[in-house]
């Protein structure tokens, strides 16, 4: 049995790809580093990722991150010697509509403005790197080609090996059970081993996250979501070379593996985890083959890879994946005790983020600060209607089924709403409110002009926003007449002592 320390300055919990990235970048910076793993490994939801590597997200900074990612698996088989299965293919997504096409033009613009070079291509541009593909309905794509693949688990071993050269201890077979915190400060964890002392930790323990911070009394707000993709035998015309490809408008993703396709997809009606909490002991686990739930996604990759139809089918991965309620990974320091910080609820693309995730929560938790502005991502967005874990649910489960849909400026969620009402709600509702939603408050965006026939109901777009004209009116009104706005949906700070104001 593996020495136990009694004691670490920084203890990771989780050894996913997340925990063995923070634990790798901690011991570079010279950090004493104990990482524990109750099972093996990547053993949780890392070893049946499908290993796409893409970089793009709508915010510069967590796809500067995703960049990150990117540099460091190129260089972490040749620093550690062992093989990761990186390949940097390049990644396609295409656009069938006019709208997503503007989406993937802005996405372009902004890609290049922070470093990546993202080519616009036609069709048939498209169709010459990716040459399985039907392209009858796709209006055009985007290429970046520094996005790529990878193998999950092989990149997880890789980087543990890579923190234990860099002096980081990695324990198997330890399970945390509880915490020791005195005055709202981490000073020890307590183990199926025996206690551990340490200054800082880091939870990223994957789906069990949420039961496990709610002992230190953290809230983690995330769902464990079902998540499939198919393994097909050979294909021919499938090259070890050809790039990712997502389809959003198909909500399919691709990828070569072994000569045949990886095939998966983001269902508009996904399956939540539903038995209680994940038990401790789903290792190296999957679910049962949901092939009824999947085939909608078959038909719609179906129109798009006609050689699917003939190609067999090596395996069906049906796998359990955490998920937040905005789509977006939770890292930082938990706003309830000091020096515990958490990295949790990847969504579907901790493959890619772990080694950007891994190197920001590593220098957060020894320097004290983030690298960078990272609210998106930071575990501080959440409030109070993220403690309800049914309204969690709800919520997350629609974030999920837009995984793939256009980011919409100034979309709203429509999931669980109401949840927050001020006392004005009815009344402003019948005055033609429009409402918009802040940490679970109701609180109007506009009004329609309901003696015009105007209905309250937002219309997106890329271009001018369906409440322009009703805007407009409110801010005539401000200006010429009077206006009351109800603030019960903004925090109030109240500041007491001797020099406080009145
Ligand atoms: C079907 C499927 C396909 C996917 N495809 C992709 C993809 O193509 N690209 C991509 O980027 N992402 C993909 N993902 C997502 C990716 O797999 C996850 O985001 C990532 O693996 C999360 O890593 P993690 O380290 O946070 O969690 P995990 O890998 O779950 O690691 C958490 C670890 O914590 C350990 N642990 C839990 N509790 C304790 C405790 N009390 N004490 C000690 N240890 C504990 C667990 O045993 C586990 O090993 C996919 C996910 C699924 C389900």
């Amino acid at each position: 049995m593996t020495d136990l320390p009694r004691s670490a300055q920084v203890v990771v919990i989780g050894g996913g790809i997340v925990g063995c990235s923070v634990a790798y970048h901690l011991a570079k910076r010279g950090v004493e580093t104990l990482l524990l793993e109750r099972h093996q490994l990547s053993s949780g939801s890392t070893w049946h990722a499908a290993g796409l590597i893409g970089q793009l997200r709508t915010n510069a900074n967590i796809t500067k991150l995703l960049g990150y990612s990117v540099e460091l698996y190129d260089r972490l088989e040749e620093e550690t010697g062992y093989a990761t299965g990186w390949r940097r293919n390049g990644g396609l997504r295409l656009a069938c509509n006019a709208d997503r096409w503007i989406e993937v033009k802005r996405q372009a613009t902004s890609a290049r403005s922070f470093g990546l070079e993202m080519q616009l291509l036609s069709a048939k541009e498209a169709q010459a790197l990716w040459p399985l593909m039907n392209v009858d309905d796709v209006i055009g794509a985007a290429f970046l080609p520094t996005d790529g693949q990878a193998n999950p688990s092989d990149i997880t071993q890789a980087l543990a090996k890579g923190a234990r050269l860099a002096g980081a201890k990695l324990v198997e077979g330890v399970a945390v059970t509880d915490f020791i915190i005195e005055n709202d400060r981490v000073r020890g964890v307590v183990t199926n081993r025996g206690a551990v002392a340490c200054e800082k930790l880091v939870l990223c323990a994957g789906l069990w996250t949420q039961p496990l911070a709610a002992r230190a009394g953290v809230a983690v707000p995330l769902s464990a979501v079902h998540h499939q993709y198919l393994v097909t035998e050979k294909i021919n015309g499938v090259t070890s070379d050809l790039p990712t490809l997502r389809d959003p408008d198909r909500l399919t993703y691709y990828k070569e593996e072994v000569g045949g396709l990886v095939m998966g997809g983001y269902e508009p009606n996904p399956v939540p985890w539903s038995s209680g909490a994940v038990p401790e002991d789903f290792a190296f686990r999957l679910l049962e083959d949901d092939w009824d739930h999947f085939e909608p996604i078959m038909d719609l990759a179906l129109g798009r890879v006609p050689a699917l139809a003939e190609a067999g089918v090596k395996q069906m991965i049906n796998g359990l994946e955490s998920f937040t309620p905005d789509g977006n990974w939770m890292i930082g320091e938990a706003p309830e005790v000091r020096n515990f910080f958490v990295g949790a609820g990847f969504n579907a693309f901790g493959i890619a983020s772990a080694g950007g995730a891994g190197m920001a929560l590593a220098e957060w938790a020894a320097d004290g600060e983030q690298p960078f502005d990272l609210w998106p991502v930071d575990i501080r967005r959440f409030g109070a209607p993220h403690r309800d874990p049914n309204w969690v649910r709800v919520r997350t489960l629609q974030a999920y089924a837009r995984h793939y849909s256009i980011a919409w400026p100034f979309e709203e969620f429509t999931s669980g709403r109401p949840l927050r009402r001020s006392p004005l709600y009815d009344r402003l509702k019948a005055k033609g409110a429009c409402f918009g939603e802040k940490m679970g408050f109701e609180r109007p965006n506009w009004f329609a002009d309901l003696s015009a026939g105007e209905e309250p109901r937002d219309r997106y777009s890329f271009g001018r926003p369906g409440w322009f004209e009703a805007v407009g009116r409110e801010h005539r009104a401000c200006r010429e007449a009077a206006a009351l706005f109800d603030q019960t949906s903004f925090a109030k700070a109240l500041i007491v002592g001797k020099d406080a104001e009145a």
